[in-house]
């Protein structure tokens, strides 16, 4: 059972990028670069990119936060 339903979704077709089976993540589905996906050829290049420079970030202030605590 499911929490969530797609409303493009209709009998395994994705109507809203026409031709293609219900896979949500997909380039073209409503989801694409809104979430991460464990799968992730299904994740925004460029989200993945500012992820990575967050967590960056996140942890040179950590660094300099413990360097001053010494
Ligand atoms: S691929 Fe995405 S947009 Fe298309 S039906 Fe599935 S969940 Fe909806």
């Amino acid at each position: 059972m499911s929490g969530w339903s797609c409303p493009n979704e209709v009998k395994g077709q994705c109507e809203h990028v026409a031709g293609q089976k219900c896979d949500p993540g997909m380039k073209g589905c409503v989801l694409f670069g809104k979430f991460r996906f464990a799968n992730t050829e299904k994740n925004s290049p460029r989200r993945e990119r500012e992820r990575q420079e967050a967590m960056a970030s996140d942890s040179e202030q950590l660094m300099k936060t413990r360097s001053t605590q010494k």
